[in-house]
């Protein structure tokens, strides 16, 4: 039997929470047990087909862990005696610990659509081996359809057309593409992006089967029209993993994610942590339960369970929802609420935009046309979120958005800040489109 203060269980979230930790408490034995061989940089996962050229060449280096002194076994861990504190490894070996953390992940959603496990038909997994085969296989594609006009579906559409010369077609269930993540006109400027390198876009479609024999040959929509495919990508969303967190006893809530309190100790086991995308998550506006899956949540909240494992005091203050992605060149990224879900939420709002170019004079090198839509609560004036399209400074750009949430700016403040610019770097600071957006929003919050 080996030992350790600390067991965590799982990829990404799992080396978060154990640098936290080791931070945190430096004397605790931290020990990561991954079932993977190596860890993919799961939001390069649609680089590999295009960009990044291969799965080898977007991975988490095991060094980050050597050098916070965590000890890293490649194995499955396949039970947990939470009376005994001990974790049993699918070699038999077994592991003692005073803390566990769940860090399981999620899965790809498989639906159950007639012909789903047709050779070809790929769901995005999160494994080495898997992507290096859909590498492969897509070698000799020729029609690909991509089920899922999500920011998964969305990026494999434009890095699967680079470098090749495909077709490839985007089913999506909805009006737009990247409808659940931003309001209408950012999705159709997303939209026109894509279909300017060639990709085609079906809304409003469904799939309702995968046609071949053995091998996908085509699907069917729902209106009865066959589209050719010698390839399938599911792109439909995740599913948290936590078959091992069932077996373990612990308490799951909605989609089977494990009920965590806002300290990310698990309901049923005070000894036991979870983070990312196993755990239930609650919105920071709302305090509801909601389903969102991201790196950058997984890994705050991973910071907070290995802070909190031996003094549970840092309190998670729910999901904003940051998000950014990249599509053909142009940037788009949100922080907390869209309009939409500002309407769906029941919420007095007030909206503010802006546009800018991203350097001054606009005319020098790389310079992007940044827009910009801040919603801020009517009464209190508290920035409840932003969208932004722009160039690559909207990555960024979209990070000091979400700090603003977290600290409740209001438009006054925000129209008050002091940011740093310069020509080659950022927007003028006359038309600085965030502190513009912000101005804009004041007058109507009056009436
Ligand atoms: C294609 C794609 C693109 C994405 N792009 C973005 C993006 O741009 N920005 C963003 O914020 N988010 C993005 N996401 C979402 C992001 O990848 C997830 O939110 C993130 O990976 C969650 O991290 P996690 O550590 O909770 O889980 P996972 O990354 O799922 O890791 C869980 C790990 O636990 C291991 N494991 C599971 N069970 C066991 C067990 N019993 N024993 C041992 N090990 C086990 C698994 O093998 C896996 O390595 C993307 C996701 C995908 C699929």
């Amino acid at each position: 039997m080996k030992q350790a203060d600390v067991v965590i269980l799982g990829g990404i979230s799992g080396i978060a929470a154990g640098v936290s930790c080791r931070q945190h408490y430096p004397e605790k034995k931290v020990t990561l047990v991954r079932k993977e061989g190596t860890v993919l940089i799961p939001c390069g996962i649609p680089y590999i087909y295009g960009t990044v050229g291969g799965p080898q060449n977007n991975v988490i280096p095991d060094g980050l862990l050597e050098k916070n002194g965590i000890e890293l076994i490649k194995e499955e861990a396949v039970s947990v005696d939470r009376e005994k504190r001990l974790v049993t490894l699918q070699d038999n070996e077994t592991l003692s610990y005073d803390k566990l953390v769940f860090a399981t992940g999620s899965i790809p959603l498989v639906p159950p659509i007639p012909g789903v496990n047709k050779k070809n038909v790929y769901a995005v997994k999160k494994e080495f081996d898997y992507l290096a085969d859909l590498l492969e296989d897509m070698k000799t594609v020729k029609d690909l359809v991509i089920i899922g006009g999500g920011f998964i579906g969305v990026e494999f559409a434009d890095e699967c057309r680079k470098n090749r010369d495909i077709n490839v077609t985007v089913v999506e269930a909805l009006s737009h593409c990247l409808q659940t993540a931003m309001d209408d006109e950012f999705c159709i400027e997303a939209e026109s992006k894509l279909t300017e390198v060639g990709v085609k876009i079906l809304t409003n479609a469904k799939v309702e089967a995968i046609l071949g024999d053995d091998i996908v040959t085509g699907v069917r929509l729902s209106g009865g029209t066959d589209l050719k495919a010698d390839m399938v990508i599911l792109g439909i969303g995740a599913i948290p993993n936590t078959v091992l967190a069932k077996k373990t006893g612990l308490k799951l809530g909605v989609k089977n994610a494990i009920k965590v309190n806002h300290y990310m100790q698990s309901h049923t086991d005070p000894n036991i942590f979870a983070c990312g995308d196993c755990a239930e998550k609650q919105s920071f506006f709302t305090g509801r339960t909601i389903g969102v899956m991201l790196a950058s949540i997984a890994t705050s909240e991973a910071r907070i369970a290995g802070a909190n494992l031996f003094s549970p005091v840092h309190r998670n203050p729910g999901v904003i929802s940051t998000f950014s992605t990249m599509i053909n060149g142009r940037a788009f990224a949100v922080s907390g609420l869209t309009e939409r879900a500002a309407i769906q939420a029941g919420i007095n709002y007030v909206i503010g935009t802006a546009e800018a170019t991203d350097t001054h004079p606009g005319g020098m090198p790389n310079s992007s046309l940044v827009k910009v839509k801040l919603i801020f609560a009517k009464y209190t004036g508290e920035l409840l979120g932003g969208s932004i399209s722009g160039g690559k400074t909207v990555g960024e750009m979209v990070n000091l958005l979400s700090a603003g949430i977290m600290h409740r700016m209001t438009a006054n403040e925000i129209y008050q800040f002091q940011m740093g610019t310069h020509p080659a770097l950022t927007p003028s600071p006359i038309a600085y489109p965030i502190v513009n957006a912000a101005g804009k929003a004041i007058l109507p919050m009056r009436d």
